[in-house]
Parts: structure tokens; sequence; C-alpha cells
């Protein structure tokens, strides 16, 4: 009997260790590059940027085109809705727009959250001339590119930790639906471990291809973390710092209300692109092959970070960016 006992009790711890070995802990990198293509890349990102969809402005409707079509690539790809229809409901300047928030795998309140976002409205359109769209390719289709690329990638396994990924409203506006949604996940108890946002990522960085800066350098274990798993993917911008650029994009609200790591990763570096909030930020000038190459880095980062639950802190030190 004891015998039986103890050769159960080795299978049992076998199959025990076999199970618990994920398929991500595994995952190489050529299976990334492989799974997230350039051609999807440019496909979202020529939608979203078209001039069918009016500079993605609640006011003129354009914004809720591009917020269809994002509805439609969630549901398709086994993106669940965190709230009904994906909506997250505002209102500003007297005008009713929505975030869009789903859900990879099940959500379970015991559990840590990780939140991966980008805006997707920009400025509609403006003046007289003869180009008066503002497509907003780089501001920001491309990081919502990436927040959907990543979204599909990961929705292929299950995960430790709650995944949500969220398109913001009213960036643009003021940082207006990042703000909102960072107040309901403060009410409804949602214990974000961090955030993680992508904005302006359709150019090649100075320093090199492949590459990002992080706003907020050190504020968090963050950038390191992602370096350690991604020898230098994030770079540090004295830009970023001089314009404090950690507070101007939607990763500020979930800083200063929940208290959390919650970091923009951006290619825009002041020198690589001359139509930042100007009718010729179009998609044919985006770098497509380095743009990709990014949202692959990212989403093979993420994945390393996630499954093994690394512990993302805030630097107790302030003052630092
Ligand atoms: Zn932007």
């Amino acid at each position: 009997m004891q015998k039986v006992l103890s050769f159960l009790l080795v299978l049992a711890l076998l199959s025990c260790k076999k199970s618990s070995k994920s398929p991500v802990e595994t995952l190489n990198y050529k299976t990334v590059q492989q799974q997230i293509t350039a051609k999807e890349t440019q496909h979202i990102l020529f939608t979203l940027a078209a001039d069918s969809m009016k500079g993605r402005d609640s006011k003129n409707g354009g914004y809720f085109k591009a917020a269809a079509f994002v509805t439609d690539y969630l549901k398709s790809n086994n993106i669940q809705p965190f709230y009904p229809e994906y909506r997250d409901s505002l209102v500003t300047d007297s005008l009713v727009s929505y975030n869009l928030v789903g859900q990879i795998g099940d959500y379970d309140p015991q559990r840590k959250t990780v939140l991966i976002g980008a805006h997707l409205d920009h400025i509609g359109i403006r003046g007289i001339e003869d180009d008066t769209i503002y497509n907003g390719a780089n501001d920001n289709a491309s990081g919502s590119t990436a927040v959907l690329q990543i979204g599909k990638f990961l929705a292929q396994y299950q995960w430790k930790q709650n995944v949500l990924l969220a398109l913001f409203a009213d960036e643009e506006k003021g940082l207006k639906g990042a703000q909102q949604l960072a107040k309901r996940f403060q009410n409804e108890k949602i214990d974000l471990a961090y955030m993680v946002n992508f904005e302006m990522i359709g150019k090649t960085l100075t320093t090199g291809s492949n590459q990002v800066y992080m706003t907020g350098y050190n504020r968090s274990n963050m950038a390191e973390v992602m370096n350690t798993i991604a020898p230098d993917f994030v770079q540090f911008l004295p830009q970023a710092k001089e314009f404090n650029l950690f507070q101007r994009s939607d990763n500020y609200s979930f800083f200063k209300q929940l208290n959390i790591p919650a970091q923009t990763l951006s290619s825009f570096d002041f020198q690589n692109y001359a139509y930042y909030h100007k009718a010729e930020d179009e998609a044919a000038k985006m770098d497509i092959e380095n743009m990709n190459q990014i949202i692959q880095t990212a989403a093979f980062t993420l994945a390393k970070m996630i499954d093994q639950k690394i512990p993302i802190q805030l630097n107790p030190e302030v003052d630092l960016e």
C-alpha cells in the first residue's frame, strides 16, 4: 500500500510539474515574429488613419467609426467586453464619448490586473486648406495598432494575472478618457499591478531601430525589467524629462489616481518627425517595419512580465523622471 501511495505521489508530482510549465515560459521571440505581421500592422494603421475616419474626433463622428472598427477587431480576436459593448462612457464638452475596454481570458477580482492602453482619438478636421483632415497616423493610430496587435497575441494564452486593454477617448481634449477610467477602476477596486501606454510609435527613434523610450524612466523598475527581457529596447530620452512627458499622456491618470507604475512607451523624439499635430501626420509616412518590430518586442516583453508575475514597483524617491 505504502509503495502504491508513494508511486501515486510521484506520478502526481510529475504531472503537476508538467502542467505548471506554461507555453509562455517556452515562448521565443521567433514565434512572436511569426505571429505579429507587418502586413496586419499596416492594415490596422491604414484603416484607423484613413480619411474616412475624419481624424477620429467625437464631434464630427469619426471617433465612433474608429471605435466600431476596434470593437469588431476585439470581438473577432477572442477579447471579451470588460464593460457592456466594451464601452466606458463619458461626457466631454457636452459630447458623449466612450473608452473601449477589453478583457483577455477570465477576470478574477482576487488577482492583480495589468492594463495595456493607447488613446484612439485625434483632433478631427480643422482649417480650410486643401488637406484639412488630421489623420493622426503617428498620434495615435500607431499606439492603438500596438494595443490591438498585442491584445490579439496575448489572447491566445491563459494568464496568471488579469489582462485588460483600453483604447481611450478624448485624450486630445485633456486626457479625459483615461481620467475617467482611472477613477472608475478606483471605485470598482480593480487592483492594478501596472499600466503600459503606447503613444506615437510609428517613426524610428534616432538612437536606433526597434527601440522606444519610456516616460518617467526612473519612476519605477519597469524600464529595467523590460531591458532585462529585451536588451536596449527601452531608452531614456532627455527631452521626455525636460518636457515632463510623463504627465502628458494617458498613463498619468493611473499613476495619479491609483499610485501604481503607469508609463508610456514612444518613439517620437522631436527629431524624427515634423508632423506632430499637423494634417500631414499620415499613414504613408510611418516606418511600418520598425513599428511592427516595436510591437513584436513589446508583446514578447509583456508576455514574459505577465507570465512570470515580475513585480513592477514605484521608485520611492520622488522628483525622478
Ligand atoms: Zn497622442
